[in-house]
């Protein structure tokens, strides 16, 4: 009875809800389909790309101690994925295969598409609802509807969250080995843009498993203070390991409520401000299914859609390579560009920037971001930036831009991230370094500003006011 385990952002052996219950059910194989085409098409970059694939060699190496053979194949595109996934199937007899779902819509509908496949050749296949704890679907309005507001979405997350939705699935026991083989996972071709390396994040669940066990210990008590200081190490750095599965969130739930008397919503306000951060991530999830237009490149808030964007590549270029002369902007896409992973705090900086005070199409800085993220991820990236642009979900209001002065002075106070990103600022004293003066400019290479805050600022209001709702 041959079980066939289909890995997709779920490299893990524990806690993994398909895993489990294909091992419940006979010996397993599993199979991961790398799609560097489809993936590029998508926006993602060599970061995440190279990080992928050192997540499945760690995955492939743990399912090897279970006698777990990853068999692996790689396709162009998502449309070849049921051809691909029913050889293998014929191939080694398979009973019924098992995958975790994911949301955005290309990935469902490659899904529906594997699940018709399956049913005509009289193959029973399961998706099960594993990175979220309600499917989709299940959390809905008064009325009826997906929510469109955060704050009502996570109280009824909590007031209806049951023991068993964060239960961890059991991890499979060593198999009798079979004799089929692990396949000899194939290097990484070469890409467009090179990947930052793999020192900063080594994949695999046991490095998620240290992340974890570190930010718990040193960390999770002063969360909700230090969680927007970008110059101090304060949030947990999952996310890369979280959007590619190397580690669940009923893991992390599990882990705070181990160190919270059992609570997710009362106690500790850390753990408890960091426990609302997942539920952001769930709710993303849940928006991309039930608004399934954002994944069509189109607004939440259908009146923005007639926005007057600006066409500026000179202010587009600058803000990626961190030249706008708005030194903690500039600061934090160059630590984007250098590392692959920003400070939260920065990422509604940098997107509020690019929005508001050079009022460029948020998806042009939506897909510069999925270029150089390690951790990039399609629901929270679309709704991050649609939540800056004032066009998403529980959109900051269009008349709130952040002066990245104010914010720099409040977030970066002794100006200490700026001068780790910004060398050419860092012998300027700490108080100058929010906004460099004119006369000290002429000393170091850096930018003058190229738009005026208050300028910039009244320009997007009255593009935003010209709408008409
Ligand atoms: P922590 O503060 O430790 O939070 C724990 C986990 O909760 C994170 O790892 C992440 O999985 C989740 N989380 C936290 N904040 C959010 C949020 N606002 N939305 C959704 N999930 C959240 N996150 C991504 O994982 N991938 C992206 O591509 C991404 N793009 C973003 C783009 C913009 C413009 C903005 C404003 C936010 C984006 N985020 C994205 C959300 C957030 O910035 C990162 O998840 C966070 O900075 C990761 O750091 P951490 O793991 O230390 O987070």
């Amino acid at each position: 009875d041959v079980q066939l385990v289909w890995l997709r952002s779920d490299l893990r052996i524990h806690d993994n809800t398909a895993l489990a219950a294909a091992a419940a059910k006979g010996p397993v194989i599993a199979i991961f389909l790398r799609t560097i085409s489809q993936w590029q098409s998508h926006g993602h970059g060599a970061n995440k790309i190279d990080f992928w694939g050192c997540g499945v060699e760690a995955v492939q190496s743990a399912l090897n101690g279970l006698n777990i053979p990853l068999l692996h194949r790689d396709i162009e595109h998502y449309s070849e994925a049921p051809q691909a996934l029913l050889a293998i199937a014929h191939e080694h007899s398979v009973q019924q295969l098992h995958f975790n779902y994911q949301y955005p819509l290309n990935e469902q509908r490659r899904d529906k598409a594997v699940i018709q496949a399956f049913k005509e050749a009289d193959i029973t296949a399961h998706g099960y609802h594993d990175a979220v704890a309600f499917a989709p679907g299940t959390l809905l309005t008064g009325k009826g509807d997906y929510y469109g507001v955060f704050t009502p979405f996570a109280k009824v997350w909590h007031k209806q969250v049951s023991v068993e939705q964060l239960a961890l699935r059991d991890t499979p026991e060593p198999q009798t080995p079979l004799s089929i083989k692990s396949d000899k996972l194939p290097k990484l071709p070469k890409l467009d843009s090179q990947s930052v390396g793999h020192h900063e994040w080594p994949a695999g669940e046991e490095t998620a498993g240290d992340h974890l066990a570190r930010f718990l210990r040193f960390r999770s008590r002063h969360y909700h203070q230090q969680r927007d200081i970008p110059s101090v190490r304060g949030t947990s750095e999952l996310s890369p390991y979280l959007a590619l599965g190397m580690i669940s969130h009923r893991q992390c739930m599990q882990a705070v409520m181990s160190e919270n008397g059992g609570h997710l919503a009362d106690g500790d306000v850390g753990l408890t401000t960091w426990v609302n951060e997942l539920i952001w991530r769930e709710f993303y999830q849940h928006v991309a299914v039930g608004f399934p237009e954002v994944c069509r490149y189109q607004p939440f808030q259908e009146h923005t859609k007639q926005l007057a964007w600006r066409d500026d590549d000179e202010g587009f270029q600058a803000w990626c390579e961190g030249r706008t002369g708005y030194p903690l902007v500039d600061a934090a896409m160059r630590q984007m560009v250098a590392t692959g992973w920003m400070h939260n705090r920065l990422r509604m900086v940098t997107a509020m920037f690019l929005s508001k005070h050079l009022l460029i199409d948020w998806r042009r800085g939506e897909e510069f971001f999925m270029q150089h993220l390690v951790d990039g991820e399609f629901c929270a990236n679309n709704g991050g930036w649609q939540w800056a642009a004032s066009t998403g979900t529980d959109s900051a209001p269009y008349f709130r831009i952040f002066n990245p002065t104010t914010q720099s002075k409040r977030f970066d106070p002794d100006g200490e991230f700026i001068a780790r990103w910004l060398p050419e600022l860092s012998e300027l004293p700490a108080k100058a370094r929010h906004a460099p003066p004119h006369d000290m400019l002429t000393q170091v290479n850096y930018p003058t500003p190229i738009v005026d805050h208050k300028t910039a600022r009244l320009r997007a209001l009255e593009a935003f006011k010209a709408l008409s709702r």
